[in-house]
């Protein structure tokens, strides 16, 4: 070994000691972050592939850190997870979302908004009863909110089927996401009731021969199960002819846009609604 410099070990532990102290300091300034309005809502459209007309705007979450700058939700929510804050963080960008799309139905742009929702929101909180104050709080028609939820190999199947049927009885529709990853189990079809499969963009992304095969299963499955669904992380235009051809319903991606903040996303709402 060389004499001078940090060895290996000690660059990894100083690494590792970054790491572990951004996560901190996250940690630690992510329980002002509501009060203090540094969480945002971005929208991403969701486009009919018959019409290429925005029927649905996906609600992604952002978090604007005074010093670290914008922090995206693949970093803070599994920390929001482990410490609980997700509950409240979504049941703030839920009644954001609920009252955004709100506010575009009474504007005559009628579209279906998403809300990731965390398994643990499920199971740590009366989420059922916080959608029903919600919904009935700003007047919003359940048709127009839409949630989107992962399943884990940790889910309770009975419980999760309960908290699903409550939730549709309250008009809200159901999509799983990521579907033919992780834990995404056939099993759950049949036992949850659900509205929408959304196909995971690892399929998409790839569309090598295996690739297209598991994209066009699952859109017979959605169909033979009397199911919409809705492919995710499309890119490009042979991406979108691909779904297209294969009778995929709904389309999103960076190929129509990105995840906007309100006032961007609002303008291509304006040019590509009816
Ligand atoms: P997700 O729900 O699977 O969301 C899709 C992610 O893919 C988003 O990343 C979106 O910006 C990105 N994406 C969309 N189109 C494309 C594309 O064409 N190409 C590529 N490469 N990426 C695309 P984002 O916004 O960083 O969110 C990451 C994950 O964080 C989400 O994955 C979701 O699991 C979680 N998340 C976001 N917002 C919330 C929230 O409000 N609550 C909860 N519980 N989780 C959230
Ligand atoms: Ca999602
Ligand atoms: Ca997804
Ligand atoms: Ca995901």
């Amino acid at each position: 070994a060389k004499a001078c410099g940090p060895n290996r070990s000690q660059l990894f532990t100083a690494e590792l000691h970054a790491q572990l102290q951004r996560k901190f300091m996250l940690e630690t300034s992510l329980i002002d972050a509501i009060k203090r309005e540094q969480l945002m809502v971005y929208y991403q459209p969701k486009l009919c592939a018959l019409t290429k007309k925005v029927i649905g705007a996906e609600a992604l979450i952002r978090w604007q850190h005074p010093t670290e700058g914008l922090i995206s939700p693949g970093e803070f929510i599994p920390i929001a997870e482990k410490n609980g804050l997700i509950i409240p963080i979504g049941e703030w960008i839920l009644e954001e979302a609920i009252r955004q799309a709100k506010l575009w139905s009474i504007k005559e742009h009628p579209i279906i908004v998403s809300v990731n929702v965390s398994i643990l929101q499920m199971t740590h909180t009366n989420f059922v009863d916080c959608v029903r104050q919600l919904l009935k709080q700003h007047k919003l028609p359940p048709h127009l909110l839409n949630l989107e939820i992962t399943e884990s190999m940790t889910t309770d199947i009975t419980f999760m089927s309960n908290v699903l049927h409550a939730l549709k009885s309250l008009g809200v529709s159901i999509s799983i996401d990521d579907f033919g990853t992780g834990y995404s189990s056939l099993r759950y079809l049949s036992q949850l009731p659900i509205d929408t499969l959304k196909i995971d963009q690892s399929f998409i992304r790839d569309l090598n021969i295996d690739n297209q095969s598991i994209i066009k299963t699952i859109i017979q499955l959605a169909y033979s199960m009397g199911l919409s669904v809705v492919a995710e992380g499309v890119e490009t235009a042979e991406q979108e002819l691909f779904l297209i051809e294969n009778d995929c319903h709904e389309l999103q991606g960076y190929h129509y846009s990105k995840p906007m903040p309100l006032e961007h996303f609002e303008t291509i709402l304006l040019q590509h609604f009816n």
